[in-house]
């Protein structure tokens, strides 16, 4: 009677193996999506208004970009902290709710790391990262890590409304900072061109020192014997904005 009870206990226990472990391991090896709040093109005219709190944003991703309401400095996401970059070129951290008008995150994975030789321009870092990634109609989330020979990054300070368009923005008000053999994280994506329309085509990258106290967004860069780790992003995903600013806006 005691062996029959054992018996239906291990029986039920395979079962329950079968059934749960494989959508368990399929969940985990399902790549993570990358996720949008809003449009550039939104950003690009003034819709500087949350969109939504970094709060709901981190069930979302660990690891990103983006900026804050009223454009209120750089926004870098990393291991799955949110730090402010503020025009005065330091880095804060930041409250779960404060808003996003717009940003870009994914949760990080490693997939591979492309090891680049040599000394190069920001320019040319693009180009080596490009003829090693297998196609150039996905997205990836880039991440490379240690010590910079010259960065140069900019933030811009918080408007006020009525917003000024983004490019008004950054020609008249933005910080400019130059780092020199300086060790951080930059943290961003490289998004084929036909997401243009809703997002910056090409590379985007911010940057945050390794004691987290300075970063910025990258305008310009000398590399030397780069890491990138990339992984590629076979979804991507958007939230629009619930608010008159997004529906009021001449997106078109
Ligand atoms: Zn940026």
């Amino acid at each position: 009677m005691k062996l029959k009870r054992y018996l239906w206990i291990v029986v039920c226990l395979i079962v329950l193996a079968v059934s749960v472990l494989p959508a368990y391991s399929q969940q985990r090896l399902q790549p993570y999506p990358g996720f949008q709040v809003s449009t550039l093109g939104a950003l690009n005219i003034g819709v500087y208004e949350g969109a939504s709190t970094l709060a709901k944003l981190k069930g979302h991703g660990d690891f990103g970009l983006g900026t804050f309401e009223g454009l209120d400095g750089e926004m870098v996401v990393l291991n799955g902290k949110f730090y402010q970059i503020k025009s005065d070129g330091v880095a804060y951290p930041v409250a779960d709710d404060i808003r996003t008008p717009f940003s870009v995150v994914t949760f990080f994975r490693r997939e591979k790391s492309l090891r680049l030789t040599g000394q190069m321009t920001y320019k040319e870092l693009q180009q080596q990262i490009n003829e090693r990634l297998s196609t150039p109609n996905l997205p990836y989330a880039i991440r490379l890590e240690g010590t910079f020979p010259y960065l140069k990054v900019r933030s811009v300070p918080k408007q006020t409304p009525p917003y000024r368009p983004l490019s008004e923005v950054v020609s008249q008000q933005q910080s400019v900072f130059e780092l020199r053999n300086v060790r951080g994280t930059l943290v961003g994506f490289q998004l084929p061109q036909f997401l243009k329309d809703v997002n910056v085509a090409g590379y985007h990258f911010h940057f945050i020192t390794s004691d987290r106290k300075a970063g910025g967004h990258l305008l310009d860069g000398k590399f030397l014997n780069p890491v990138a780790d990339v992984e590629t992003l076979r979804d991507w995903q958007m939230m629009l904005p619930n608010n008159i600013a997004f529906e009021k806006a001449s997106l078109e």
